[in-house]
């Protein structure tokens, strides 16, 4: 049984009530959670609030010290915690290892910058005052994460969060709570002390509302679908709060002529199909010059092929099931809304012939064109629609048409063009020659309706202090 941890405590929610959590890839019950509201998201909310003064009067030292223990635990547990993850929503064990790994260093990279949260010395226009800035954490932080990266999400939020000296209530996604309980259980070993940070889980609108309504949460940070990003940025705006917000994708790949094919096509294949397609900086749209387009198109079809359909737990899967149906369904509509558009099936299109699971055949579709939902809706699956553009004023074009704003790649080997494409392409992440966007050095985020703020890279705990001016006068 899943509990909820609130003041240091596991316990079980106000209501009673629990929920049954699924493997993916085997449908079978993994265990029961505990499935709480609004009253327990207002419970975990008064102790969040209640030891802020204490927690926020730390030294930089003092918590950083405790963030490297926690780094250290995950290091220990790194594949313990991959197997809760891979169980839970179904991603190839290894790739699971990448998230402890990736979510670990957020933590190391929190206790880092804590420790540079320098005010300023500013020279006054008068010899009779001092004038100067410090950073002051913003308060209780409430944070919520989807399911495609259920550790890695929890560490990009609470680090900085405690590193910065905010407490926090938290909320994973239903789907995988795992390895975010696993987490409070090692901040708890490490000696963070209790009540510091809180986890909640059930019913989602009722714990969203808490969070934006109660007048003690200072800030919400959350990472999901733009839809629900919007309703928590209306009820935050009520009371002013801070939120941070690492919404949709839609990710165009962009290649042109002069392109080192082979490493496109690698390139192309692992952002499309890591985690099943169910990532938000994934590839969903890939261009490529017409001149080289059957090549292109080859080739992927060659890799694509390749990869390894089953339980992520097997040491062969390179490609597991999707989260669950209705990720399933999503995949096949725009499938077959593309083919009865005009698109050509180049391999997959259907599902792979597993026992149980949500299983989807790696997909590639030719002649894809605007007109189809898959040229503006996320799929969040392993679907890859080819376009065909001539000149790089139009892919600019083509690519920069969306409401979305958060990743992009391309692939040349004109330096002058690359220059002139990176500046071009409205988007927070820009991968030249080059996919790996989300690395904790490098600041996470996106532009448009992809969000607000960002997770990791230089000035990391930015977005939980507050700037404070004093003027001293002599
Ligand atoms: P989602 O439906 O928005 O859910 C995300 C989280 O929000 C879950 O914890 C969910 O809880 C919770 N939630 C749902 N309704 C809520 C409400 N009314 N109030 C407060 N919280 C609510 O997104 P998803 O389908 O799980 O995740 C996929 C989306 O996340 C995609 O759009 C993807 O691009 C985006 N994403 C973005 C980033 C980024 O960094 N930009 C990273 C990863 C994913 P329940 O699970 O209990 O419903």
């Amino acid at each position: 049984m899943y509990k909820m941890y609130i003041n240091g405590e596991w316990v079980d929610s106000i209501s009673g009530e629990t929920y049954d959590l699924i493997n993916p890839a085997t449908e079978e019950l993994i265990s029961q959670v505990a499935y709480g509201d609004d009253r327990d998201a207002k419970k975990a909310i008064q102790v969040a609030h209640d030891v802020f003064p204490e927690w926020s009067q730390t030294t930089a030292k003092y918590r950083a010290d405790i963030l490297m223990k926690i780094y250290q635990l995950m290091m220990d547990k790194k594949e313990e915690l991959a197997k809760i993850i891979t169980e839970e929503m179904g991603k190839p064990f290894k790739e699971a290892l990448g998230e402890v790994q990736n979510g670990a260093e957020h933590v190391a990279w929190s206790a880092e910058e804590g420790k540079r949260t320098y005010g300023q010395m500013i020279p006054s226009p008068t010899s009779d005052k001092r004038l100067l800035t410090i950073k002051q954490p913003v308060g209780p932080v409430a944070a919520i994460t989807p399911w495609n990266f259920p550790l890695s999400m929890v560490t990009r939020k609470l680090s900085p969060a405690l590193a910065a000296g905010c407490t926090a209530v938290f909320k994973p996604a239903s789907q995988t709570p795992g390895s975010a309980i696993r987490f409070f259980e090692l901040a708890e070993e490490a000696g963070l002390p209790k009540g510091v940070i809180n986890l909640v889980m059930g019913k989602a609108s009722k714990i969203g509302n808490e969070f934006v309504s109660n007048p003690l949460i200072r800030k919400i940070t959350f990472t999901g679908s733009t839809e629900i990003g919007k309703k928590l940025m209306v009820g935050a705006a009520e009371q002013v709060k801070r939120v941070s917000m690492e919404l949709g994708g839609h990710a165009p790949f962009i290649v042109f002529d002069d392109a080192d094919l082979d490493a496109a096509t690698t390139a192309a294949t692992a952002s499309k199909f890591r985690n099943n397609g169910q990532t938000c900086v994934c590839t969903n749209r890939i261009y490529v010059q017409s001149s080289i387009q059957e090549k292109f198109v080859s080739m992927l079809k060659e890799k694509v092929e390749k990869l390894v359909i089953g339980n992520g737990l097997d040491p062969e899967t390179t490609i597991g099931p999707l989260i669950d149906e209705g990720g399933f369904n999503k995949a096949q509509e725009h499938v077959d809304d593309a083919l009865a558009k005009g698109a050509t099936l180049v391999t997959g299109g259907q599902r792979h012939d597993n026992k149980t699971g949500f299983f989807y055949k790696p997909t590639v579709l030719s002649h894809a064109t605007d007109d189809m939902l898959i040229t503006t809706e996320e799929t969040f699956g392993p679907v890859a629609p080819i376009y065909t553009f001539e000149t790089e004023e139009e892919v600019i074009k083509k690519a920069n048409d969306t409401n979305y704003g958060l990743a992009a790649y391309f692939f040349t080997k004109d330096l002058n063009r690359s220059i002139r494409m990176y500046e071009a392409l409205d988007y927070g992440m820009v991968g030249c020659n080059d996919i790996a966007v989300g690395t904790v050095q490098g600041p996470f985020g996106g532009v448009k309706e992809s969000g607000m703020g960002r997770e990791g890279g230089p000035g990391s705990l930015t977005d939980f202090m507050e700037t404070k001016f004093v003027s001293i006068g002599m």
